[in-house]
């Protein structure tokens, strides 16, 4: 990095980021695209407007009424779930930095099956540990005793499992979960940022907290909640777990604006997840859709679908953006990823997709 005194560890690496590149659809980054209900926006002017009056002091730092309203949701499941189990943080990104800051760090390693969210290595890089590459089989699935034998090798201090994973959309089965949770001495970090949008049959690794203390589960509401701009993530876990926690985060890290909103958010918790079964049909019809264009994809719990076939994918990018459609290349050869969102997204999506697969070169 052009002679500045940086980390070794960080030399030569790219910062995370999608390309931001304009286009008429943009179906690369797993927002919701739908707008947020009119009477979430009225009840956030009120809220904000009041917390707003106290700005001159500081937040609760502990953030006790947001987390008994986030365990009151994460209860809805059906798992109850105790507001000392729950933490929050700005993005589930801080939540993930304070456990890699708690439980990796120097001279502490971390484990994660790639192709997965590239955040876990870029965390534990720059906390300090070293991220250690687990691996996938050839459908992008965990294959559980190969896993484990990595587990029982390595021995990582944390481990990271996305459910449903990200960048190729499928849920890992909780045996898997529970295996690997089996085989560590250390934390075991079930990132579920997109678990609203899972098929039904999947059950959350929030069903399985009791009586595994070094089980982490880490949510978002940037993605079913449609709040991406807000900053919102959380996590349930052993209650220690969330003590230790209080040894890294930084005094009044959650801002009065921030809690208030995300308070006022859940408050509208039902209007705002009706738009992920849209969401899911958009993403079904997109799976199904791409068979007749000579397409495959992985199987989706998530509100985007890995598709591919490819034998030139970054062409494939190139002529979906000529159309004005931004899908993501997420560096897997002869893949390409996109968010499903509304009807005239995948509308669009599938017009394009067609129209570049009828080129010469650029299909399967
Ligand atoms: C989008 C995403 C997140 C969300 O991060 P926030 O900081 O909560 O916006 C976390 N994990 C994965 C796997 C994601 O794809």
């Amino acid at each position: 990095m052009t002679g500045l005194p940086v980390r070794p560890e960080f030399e030569g690496r790219s910062p995370y980021g999608a390309p931001q590149v304009p286009a008429a659809h943009r179906l690369n980054t797993n927002e919701n695209p739908y707008p947020l209900p009119d009477e979430l926006l009225a009840d956030l002017g009120a809220a904000l407007g009041a917390a707003a009056l106290e700005l001159n002091r500081y937040p609760d730092r502990d953030a006790l009424d947001l987390r008994a309203d986030l365990a009151t949701y994460l209860s809805r499941s059906g798992t109850a779930v105790t507001p000392d189990q729950v933490w929050a943080a700005n993005g589930s990104n801080e939540i993930l930095q304070q456990l890699s800051q708690v439980f990796g760090g120097a001279g502490r390693m971390a484990l994660g099956f790639t192709p997965s969210y590239s955040m876990h290595p870029l965390i534990t890089a720059s906390t300090g540990g070293t991220f250690v590459d687990g691996h996938r089989r050839a459908d992008f699935t965990i294959d559980p005793d190969a896993a484990v034998a990595q587990v029982r090798e390595l021995r990582p201090d944390v481990v990271f499992v996305t459910s449903p994973n990200n960048p190729t959309g499928t849920a890992v089965a909780l045996d898997t979960i529970t295996a690997l949770h089996d085989a560590t001495e250390g934390v075991l970090v079930v990132d579920e940022a997109y678990t609203e949008f899972a098929r039904p049959g999947t059950p959350s690794a929030l069903t399985l907290l009791e009586g595994r203390p070094r089980l982490v589960v880490s949510r978002t509401m940037s993605k079913a909640f449609g709040m991406a701009g807000l900053r919102l993530g959380y996590l349930a876990a052993d209650p220690a777990v969330v003590d230790a926690l209080q040894l890294v985060r930084l005094p009044y890290h959650l801002s009065s604006l921030t809690q208030a909103a995300a308070r006022t958010a859940l408050a509208h918790t039902d209007a705002l997840l009706a738009t992920v079964d849209a969401v899911k049909h958009e993403r079904d019809r997109i799976v199904a859709a791409l068979p007749g264009l000579g397409l495959t994809s992985v199987p989706s719990d998530a509100n985007f679908v890995l598709f591919g076939g490819f034998a030139d994918a970054p062409a494939v990018w190139q002529g979906l953006l000529d159309r004005g459609v931004l899908v993501r290349d997420v560096g897997l050869p002869g893949w390409l990823r996109v968010t499903a969102g509304t009807p005239a997204e995948t509308d669009a999506f599938l017009t394009a997709l067609g129209e570049v697969v009828a080129a010469p070169g650029l299909g399967g």
